[in-house]
Formats: structure tokens, C-alpha cells, sequence
């Protein structure tokens, strides 16, 4: 599940970037987000030379700032150029190649499909290396993420426990088709070492950009109307999705270095009390894929920064015919049909109608393919009695209908997506 749009977004533009897209803050001088990093420009030098201006602006526009640049980026016949500082007018300059033909090579680290050798039926992932990130934390922490809910006395469902089912389940079975595959997050706890009370200082000066200037310590519950406006449901925020996303990436940056990373949800829609929930009959499914920055984000140096090494790097050019595979086999398992989004910070991509671009903090700092996966509303009536299920062999009638366990409908729908895509592309 991403976080539906709250109160904030309305009154302080600035803070509802934060929430909506928990990449966004400014410390010290700096127009770095929250707990983000000083961009490295120097890096982007290995790219000179590797792209056409057709090639750059084509991805500009089509996927990574579909709602324009603002002026952070600018466009000529031979050249580009991204604003470094603002203040000093610094600017870096990427030269196009002149045509396809004399593109100079860019090493990457992950594997393209294209490039490895033809695998034989039953091992169609022999050689890759795939990381599975279950989505949220789960355990004792899900009710801090909001990620919790409870009807009556039923069994509670927390979205950090089921993600990490099912990612459980998905392990194995790419083994067994010849993947190396690691869990970012193995079991219900932080993998980051900060804890919210480390986060204070940052959430404070967030709560003075929004206009906060003494802002409460404490919030009264879930339910609490100006909970976004105190410290601790800020250091949370920080802790849960920003520091924990961030220690996400840096295992799968230095550490496991993987050629694509899955990161497993369930979606919902708002539930409203977390012990007397709302139940909905909507159910459906979308993948996400990076692109769609709106130009208040690229207004961040380190955002911006992140942005241009991922188009560099010919990201989208892997992840989207993936996405593409991986959602029309989920939809093929599941049945569900594709979310419809009503907010303006995604772009539909492709024509299956499921695959969308958007900013995720994830999604944008994992520097190998990402497809994030939404399927399920889990306040549904429907997905509420299957998850209450549990998982089982075979099938079973659920609320009157007969169904497989929804675990492993998710996990088939998965692998069978990789599976065709990797059969066709390597
Ligand atoms: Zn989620």
C-alpha cells in the first residue's frame, strides 16, 4: 500500500510533498530532501557521449517529467544541462552522442536480459540475481506504519507480515528456475539501526518549513486530525519510511547489488478507524515503475540527481517491458482489474492499463530495475476473509467461492510474469 494523500497535501504544499512523496526536505544550505545524500555529479561523467539528444528528451518526456522540467534541466541540439546549485549557477554539462551509431558504451551493473545466453525451459532465470523487498516492516511495528487493522476479533492484518508471506514464497520457486535471490527485509523487524527518537531533530525542522513553529510532541491516535503537525508522528514517518527505505537501498546498492529488485505490497483504501475499519467491494491491481517527478521534486539536488543516473543508466529501458510481462501474468492469476489513480503525480505507461510511473522513494533509489507490485485491496471484503484464510495447498471455497490461498495466487502471478519475460527477452 502508498500512502493515500492526507490533510496536509491541501494546506502546506511544502509538507505534502513529504508525505505524498517521503523523498522531500531541505537541510542546513543545502536543497537536499530529509536524510537524503549530497548528489555526487562528477558520477555522470561515464555518460557523456552515450545517448542521443532524441534518445534523452524522449525519456525526459515520456517517462521521467512527464509534467515538464520547470528549469532545473535544459535541452540544446548537442547538449544538456542540469543545474547543480542554484545559487552559484553551477550547471553540469552532458554531451549527446551525435547519432546511435557512435553512442560510446556504458558499463552497468546489472544484467540486461537481453545480453544473457538462452536458458533452457525450466531454468529461465539461471544467472540472475533478484531481490525481494517485502514492503513496510509488519511484527510489533505495523500499527506505528499504519499499516494495521483489526475487525472485530478477527485476526489482525498487517500488511508487513503479508508482504513478507508471500516473498517467502515467491524465494524458492525463482531458485528453483535458477535465480540467486535475497530478501532486503527477512523478517518482522527495522532493518535500519535509527530508531524515531534519532529522527527528531530532522522532523522538527520539517515541521517549521511547514509553518510548525511549535509543534506538539505527542498525537492522540491514528484517528487524530492534526497528527501530521507533532514530532512523533513525524519521527515515525522518518523512521519507518524514509530511514528504513534508505538502509533498504544501501544493502541493495552495496551489498547484494542485485539485477532487479520486486517490491511486494498489498494496496488498500482508507479504512478510517483501524478497530472498526471500513470494508469496501473495490478490488484491483497496478504495478509501479520510477518515472513521473513533478517539477517541485526536481527542485531537491539530490532528487534530481537521482533521477538523471537513472534515466543515464537505461533503467526504464529493462523495467518496463518487465512490468509490462509481470502485470499481465498477476492479471491473468488474480482476475482483479487495473486500479484507476485520480491523483496527478503518476503517468500510465504502456497499454496494459497496470503499469504506472511514479516517485518512490524505493523505486527511485534501488539503481537496478524496480517493479513494485500493488495488487489486492486488502480492506476488501473479499481479500479480508481470504487473508483471514491463511495459507493453504489446493483450493478452498472462501466466503462461497473456491480459491487457491491468496499468497500463493500473488507468488504464481509473480514468478509467471519473470518467467515470460526473461523465456522471450534473453
Ligand atoms: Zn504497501
Amino acid at each position: 500500500m502508498i500512502l493515500s494523500l492526507p490533510k496536509l497535501l491541501r494546506t502546506a504544499a511544502w509538507l505534502a510533498l513529504i508525505i505524498a512523496f517521503p523523498g522531500a526536505a531541505v537541510q542546513g544550505t543545502e536543497n537536499i530532501s530529509p536524510l537524503g545524500r549530497a548528489p555526487d555529479w562528477p558520477a555522470l561523467e561515464r555518460f557523456q557521449g552515450t545517448m542521443t539528444q532524441s534518445e534523452f528528451t524522449s525519456a525526459l518526456q515520456n517517462v521521467y517529467c512527464t509534467r515538464g522540467v520547470g528549469e532545473v534541466i535544459q535541452v540544446e541540439e548537442n547538449l544538456a544541462r542540469f543545474l547543480i546549485d542554484r545559487e552559484e549557477q553551477k550547471w553540469f554539462t552532458l554531451r549527446f552522442a551525435p547519432d546511435e551509431k557512435s553512442r560510446k558504451r556504458v558499463g552497468r551493473r546489472w544484467k540486461r536480459a537481453a545480453y544473457l545466453p538462452r536458458a533452457r525451459k525450466g531454468r529461465e532465470l539461471a544467472g540472475l540475481k533478484i531481490a525481494l523487498d517485502p514492503g513496510h516492516i509488519g511484527g510489533k511495528w505495523a500499527q506505528m506504519e499504519e499499516r494495521w487493522f483489526q475487525v472485530g476479533d478477527s485476526k489482525p492484518i498487517q500488511e508487513g507480515d503479508l508482504t513478507l508471506r508471500v516473498a517467502k514464497l515467491i524465494a524458492p520457486k525463482l531458485r528453483k528456475l535458477g535465480a540467486s535471490v535475497s530478501l532486503v527485509r527477512p523478517k518482522t523487524a527495522p532493518v535500519t539501526k535509527k530508531r524515531p527518537a534519532d529522527l527528531t531533530e530532522t522532523a522538527k525542522e520539517i515541521l517549521l518549513r511547514a509553518g510548525v513553529a511549535q509543534p506538539r510532541e505527542d498525537f492522540a491516535g491514528p484517528a487524530d486530525p492534526e497528527k501530521e503537525q507533532s514530532i512523533r508522528w513525524q519521527d515515525e514517518l522518518l523512521f519507518y519510511r524514509n530511514s528504513e527505505i534508505r538502509e533498504r537501498a544501501r544493502i541493495v546498492n552495496t551489498e547484494t547489488k542485485p539485477d532487479v529488485v520486486l517490491c511486494l505490497h498489498f494496496n488498500a483504501e482508507s479504512w478510517e478507524d483501524p478497530r472498526n475499519p471500513t470494508l469496501v467491494d473495490r478490488n484491483h491491481l497496478h504495478l509501479l515503475i520510477n518515472g513521473s517527478y513533478l517539477p517541485a521534486e526536481l527542485e531537491f539536488d539530490d532528487v534530481r540527481f537521482e533521477m538523471l543516473q537513472r534515466l543515464l543508466s537505461r533503467t526504464h529501458e529493462e523495467e518496463f517491458p518487465l512490468a509490462e510481462k509481470a502485470a499481465l501474468a498477476l492479471a491473468r492469476r488474480t482476475q482483479l482489474p487495473p486500479y484507476e489513480y485520480t491523483t496527478e503525480n503518476v503517468a500510465k505507461m504502456g497499454s496494459t492499463g497496470y503499469v504506472f510511473a511514479r516517485n518512490l522513494i524505493a523505486t527511485r533509489l534501488y539503481r537496478c530495475p524496480v517493479i513494485y507490485f500493488e495488487p489486492y485491496v486488502m480492506n476488501s471484503d473479499e481479500v479480508f476473509w481470504r487473508v483471514q484464510e491463511g495459507d493453504y495447498e489446493g483450493i478452498r471455497s472462501v466466503n462461497g467461492i473456491d480459491r487457491p490461498s491468496i499468497f500463493r495466487e500473488y507468488a504464481d502471478g509473480v514468478v509467471e510474469g519473470l518467467v515470460d519475460y526473461y523465456r522471450e527477452a534473453r
